[in-house]
């Protein structure tokens, strides 16, 4: 089955809301013209209730299906922000401000699902209410974290959530999804290692602090090597090494180290935690040195619901009928995950074709994309909530 014929027709003004969008990107919590934006969108395809403020600058716009003899309610989300990177796409519409660019296709996203919404406005083909979610700080502001700690899914009931993301090097049209983890849960971490400084060429008189960061990263490679199952995902990564002084004679006083840890499974997470702290404070203490531990969790694990899962596949199966049901996990992650701690549902990866990589200067949201990203959006509610 084809794409909806609605979404064909309505193609050419929601790709002019994503060039729009795409030209104004907006960081963080700072989505202030898109959210206005959005918000008087929704208001005008005649949305029942659209609540802006949501978790500092979220958007929500509600719905409700011809009846609702069951008290369904299914929540659909879409991030608003772009990346602080330097557009290098030449395009017509590239961005307005240097400095700022929709690098990750979020332009795209809110236009699908504003699209999804005027069609449910318009058709109202269901048995239930549609809460539309656009959220803003998906890039490291933890946005979606700030709607549902906001007591959205409370507010209006929702009992089930989905949402998108576009993935390059997918044919356009593809959608791949799987059950359980699909992305990862992303920590961050500071070491502060303190021994004694002094002068090089009396070694001796001094605890050498690079010399025991340097077992600590070494350590450190112990734990997805040695520690955790090898069937288990697991990434540990130092990225920041910085001694206090730059000189070539001075042995310094403190090292910083600052790492990443990925995972999968909550349960390898705490494990983890706990041998970050143990093999800094302990290789530290065996050399006479100190190390200071922070860590602090950040976007937790997407956690797709089989259930669910099943649904969204059977969604994408009926737009575009390609659909990898069992894709690899990624170890990138998704602040999405809060919702879907928050309540049931599946995250889907929808195919941008042949482009550069999300994040890339050169990247772009295909706008072909769209009939497949809105179709499916709205094939959720009617899929979830059929007409009575
Ligand atoms: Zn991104
Ligand atoms: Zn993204």
């Amino acid at each position: 089955m084809p794409p909806k014929n609605r979404f064909a027709e309505l193609l050419p003004e929601i790709t002019a809301w994503r060039r729009d969008f795409h030209e104004n990107p907006e960081l963080l919590f700072d989505v202030h013209r898109t959210a206005a934006k959005v918000a008087d969108l929704l208001r005008g395809f005649g949305c029942d209730e659209v609540v802006e403020g949501i978790g500092k600058t979220g958007v929500v716009g509600v719905i409700k299906g011809k009846t609702d003899a069951k008290g369904r309610v299914i929540g659909l989300r879409a991030d608003m922000d772009a990346l602080p990177i330097i557009e290098a796409t030449g395009l017509p519409y590239a961005s307005k401000t240097p400095g700022k660019m929709h690098a990750c296709g979020h332009d795209g996203h809110t236009a699908m699902l504003l699209g999804a919404a005027k069609y449910l406005s318009e058709t109202r083909n269901f048995d239930g209410t549609a809460v539309l979610i656009f959220q803003p700080a998906e890039e490291g502001g933890g946005g979606g974290r700030e709607m549902v700690n906001d007591g959205m899914m409370e507010r209006w009931g929702i009992q089930e959530v989905y949402g998108m993301h576009n993935m390059p090097g997918i044919p356009v049209g593809q959608f791949s999804i799987r059950p359980g983890a699909l992305m990862a849960a992303a920590d961050q971490f500071e070491v502060v290692v303190t021994g004694k400084g002094g002068h090089a060429a009396k070694p001796h008189e001094t605890i050498d602090t690079t010399l025991v960061a340097a077992q600590i990263v070494v350590a450190m490679q112990s734990i997805a090597s040695r520690n955790v199952d090898p069937l288990k995902q697991v990434v540990v990564s130092i990225c920041t090494f910085r001694t206090e002084s730059e000189a070539f004679n001075v042995i310094p006083q403190t090292v910083l180290l600052r790492g990443t840890v990925r995972t999968m499974d909550p349960a390898v997470q705490d494990f983890v935690e706990a041998r970050v702290k143990a093999l800094a404070e302990g290789t530290a203490a065996a050399f006479g040195a100190t190390a200071k531990v922070d860590y602090q969790r950040g976007y937790p694990v997407t956690m797709n619901a089989p259930e669910n899962t099943e649904h969204a596949v059977k969604v994408a199966q009926a737009v575009s009928g390609r659909v990898d049901a069992d894709t690899a996990p990624l170890m990138g992650a998704e602040d999405f995950s809060f919702m879907l701690n928050a309540r049931p549902g599946a995250y889907i990866f929808l195919g941008n074709g042949d482009t550069a990589m999300v994040h890339h200067p050169a990247y772009n949201f295909d706008d072909n994309a769209i009939p497949f990203g809105s179709s499916w959006y709205a094939g959720m509610v009617e899929e979830r909530m059929p007409a009575a």
